[in-house]
């Protein structure tokens, strides 16, 4: 395949395939989906840069890959069912190894989720990635950043960390044996989100985010949209497996200020642990109790040995 080829035999040679549950995909105008009457449409967006978001030797099938699992990763933090989603791409020039590839990965856990690509758009420019979702949930059962209740325990699923310190590997903050680097590298450039977690938690969690720029951070913004306060029991949270060989120092960095662990954060009354693990059983996922909802305002984070300190709830900010 060395002949030219343009934006539209790209498209579709590896954009367009046969719509299943859409009525209309790639190649008209618009895409046209018909949604389960009465439920509410459930939208996200996520762009990935690279040079901010990747490395420029990240495999191609990871990245597309993980275009479309930090996005069903937002659908996941709502309880909403994935239904369809857009691709929007600007590449420097055609590399049509790249973009087969990158569609293979793309295609893998769009399956795994059985949903389709319904369209987007291609241009020319610096390596820039959009992936825009669509989703559905009954009305009133979305989880929300803004539910939780003081005296809610706070959970998280699967571990932590592991994709931060591939950052600092890469970095050269940390040196990973072989093996341990790609493990790691695996957990930043490869996230499973928790979508069947999300389901299983409607009707159990009070709130809910999924950890994308560090647990501090994310967990914050719970707080403040719930308009609550917590403390955080810094021994219980739950290390990457390649994290738990490090040294505390940078256990608790990577744990704490993360980013890229695309985990569910979430809260439920005390009352209802016992269906929170059920959900988790369900929907095949470790999940870990990590603190609780208070009233006082504020993070508090709880030491192994009961030493508390107050803690900015801040998390990574691109324009800080
Ligand atoms: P328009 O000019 O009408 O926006 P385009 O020429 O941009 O249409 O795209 C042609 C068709 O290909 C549209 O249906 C669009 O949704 C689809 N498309 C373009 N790029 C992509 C892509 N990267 N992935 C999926 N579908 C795409
Ligand atoms: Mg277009």
């Amino acid at each position: 395949m060395h002949e030219h080829v343009g934006e539209f035999e790209l498209i579709a040679r590896h954009f367009a395939r046969p719509v299943r549950r859409a009525l209309l995909g790639v190649g008209d105008d618009c895409a046209l989906i018909a949604p389960t009457p009465g439920m509410q449409l459930a939208l996200a967006a996520d762009m990935l840069v690279e040079g901010r978001h990747f490395v420029a030797t990240v495999p191609p099938a990871r990245l597309g890959h993980k275009a479309l699992a930090v996005n069903l990763s937002d659908l996941a933090a709502c309880g909403a069912r994935p239904l369809a989603f857009l691709l929007s791409i600007a590449m420097p020039r055609v590399d049509e190894g790249f973009v087969a590839a990158f569609a293979e990965g793309m295609y893998a856990l769009a399956d795994a989720h059985g949903i389709e690509l319904v369209g987007g758009d291609t241009t020319a420019g610096p390596l820039v990635i959009n992936v825009s979702v669509i989703g559905e949930v009954a009305p009133g059962q979305a989880l929300r950043r803004d539910g939780a209740r003081v005296g809610d325990t706070l959970w998280v699923s699967g571990r932590l960390g592991d994709a931060r310190l591939a950052l600092e590997a890469l970095r050269g903050q940390v040196r990973l044996a072989g093996e341990d680097f790609e493990r790691a590298r695996l957990a930043m450039e490869a996230p499973q989100p928790r979508v069947a977690l999300g389901l299983a938690l409607r009707g159990i969690a009070t709130s809910a985010i999924d950890l994308s720029d560090g647990l501090l951070g994310d967990l914050g913004h719970v707080l403040a949209a719930s308009r609550v306060g917590a403390s955080l029991d810094v021994a219980t949270l739950p290390p990457g497996e390649v994290l738990a060989r490090q040294d505390p120092a940078m256990q608790r960095l990577c744990l704490l200020h993360g980013g890229d662990d695309y985990e569910l954060l979430f809260t439920a009354p005390a009352a209802r642990d016992e269906a929170v693990r059920g959900a988790a059983r369900t929907a095949g996922v470790d999940v870990t109790p990590i603190g609780r909802i208070e009233a006082a305002p504020g993070l508090r984070l709880r030491e192994a040995d009961g030493r508390e300190s107050e803690v900015a709830a801040r998390g990574f900010d691109h324009f800080a």
